[in-house]
């Protein structure tokens, strides 16, 4: 669709817990603002989705919207696709907007490729860009577990855009005081049949997964191996990552290989499980600096890194896959030491 013809461009955001907006959701916010500016003449217009949704919309009233609308209420509090498909539903018949953007969420990515099909619309998830070229409007994103990149454009519309977290820096405001329209929503009768109970947290004993810390942690399977005395010190291997993540709050990853002995039983980090695992089979992190340690830097570990700004490793073996281009700095040395020097630098933070 030209550029032209886009009128409204949507910005959807729906409230954590404490009725705050994610940073994810911030960082869409940015993207939607840029895109209404690349494209000139369209409208931007604000919608969230919460059990009270005042102070999410306060908090970008400066935002740039030409309108807020919104879905509040005990219904919409929590996650579940119903209420949250007939929410979206009724703001973009309210809105009805050309492109729809939001940050990606586990909550609105299982409900917007549902949403899309009743408006006739399209969805994207796990976009990392959005922008207007030679008056289109393309959206970036990566296949083959980021090994290919690709822009795309659709005729479709409304077309439903989730971007990935760290793709955008936040958008950062002031505040203020925002006017939201309540849009009324007809939920299915007899009744709603889920009902959200609680939360269970990953099987670890320690929160270790931190998404929007400054620096990613991963451990390799090298901290389990036997060492220069020929023993293995996986208790000495804990204190010294579990004291680095305590005072550098840096988010915990793991690779495969360590991961995997976690669940064959074996004597290996208690508080590392499957959900720690970065890479070609594992999670896809984004944060703005990685250090890996006892980790060889093989192809399938190191393509979870390409959003990893700056990279670190550590390494005995200076002929190790971070060697060969995948790192920006590799530190041939004993990770025991660097780590317990660098716990040592850290004082008691
Ligand atoms: C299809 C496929 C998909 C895969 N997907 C993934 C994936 O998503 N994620 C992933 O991680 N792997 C993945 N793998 C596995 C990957 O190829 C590697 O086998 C794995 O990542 C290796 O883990 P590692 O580097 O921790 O362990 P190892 O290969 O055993 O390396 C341990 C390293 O620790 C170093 N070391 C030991 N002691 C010290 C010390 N004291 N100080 C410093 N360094 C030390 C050693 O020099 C060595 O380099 C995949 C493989 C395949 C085939």
């Amino acid at each position: 669709m030209r550029a032209d013809s886009v009128d409204t461009v949507l910005y959807l955001a729906h409230t954590q817990s404490e009725g705050a907006l994610s940073k994810g959701a911030l960082e869409a916010l940015t993207a939607a603002r840029e895109l209404t500016a690349q494209l000139g003449h369209a409208e931007l217009v604000a919608a969230i989705v919460g059990g009270d949704i005042q102070h999410a919309a306060d908090s970008i009233a400066d935002c740039g919207a030409s309108k807020f609308l919104g879905v509040s209420g005990e219904a919409f509090a929590q996650s579940r696709y119903v209420t949250d498909a007939a929410a979206i539903e009724a703001i973009c018949r309210a809105a009805q907007p050309a492109i729809v953007i939001c940050g990606s969420s586990s909550r609105f990515n299982r409900v917007l490729p549902g949403v899309a099909s009743r408006l006739g619309g399209c969805a994207d998830l796990h976009a990392t860009e959005m922008k207007v070229d030679a008056g289109n409007v393309f959206v970036t994103r990566w296949y083959y577990r980021q090994r290919i990149r690709a822009a795309l454009t659709r005729d479709k519309r409304p077309w439903f855009v989730a971007l990935e977290a760290g793709s955008y820096a936040p958008h950062s405001s002031a505040g203020g005081s925002a006017a939201v329209e309540s849009v009324p929503v007809s939920l299915p009768e007899p009744g709603l049949r889920t009902n959200v109970e609680g939360l269970q947290k990953p099987a670890g004993q320690t929160q270790t997964i931190r998404p929007d810390a400054n620096l990613l942690f991963v451990a390799g399977a090298g901290w389990t191996k036997k060492q220069a005395d020929g023993e293995a010190h996986i208790q000495d291997a804990e204190t010294i990552i579990l004291e680095f993540l305590g005072k550098s709050q840096a988010s915990l990853g793991g690779s495969k290989s360590l991961v995997d002995i976690s669940g064959t039983g074996q004597a290996v980090l208690s508080f590392m499980t499957h959900l720690n695992q970065i890479g070609q089979t594992g999670a896809i992190p984004r944060h703005p600096r990685g250090l890996s340690t006892c980790c060889h830097g093989e192809e399938p570990h190191a393509v979870g890194w390409r959003f990893i700004s700056e990279r670190r490793a550590i390494n005995l073996d200076a002929n190790c896959g971070w060697a060969h281009g995948k790192a920006d700095v590799l530190y041939v040395a004993d990770a025991f030491e660097v780590m317990r020097k660098v716990n040592a630098l850290l004082g008691n933070q």
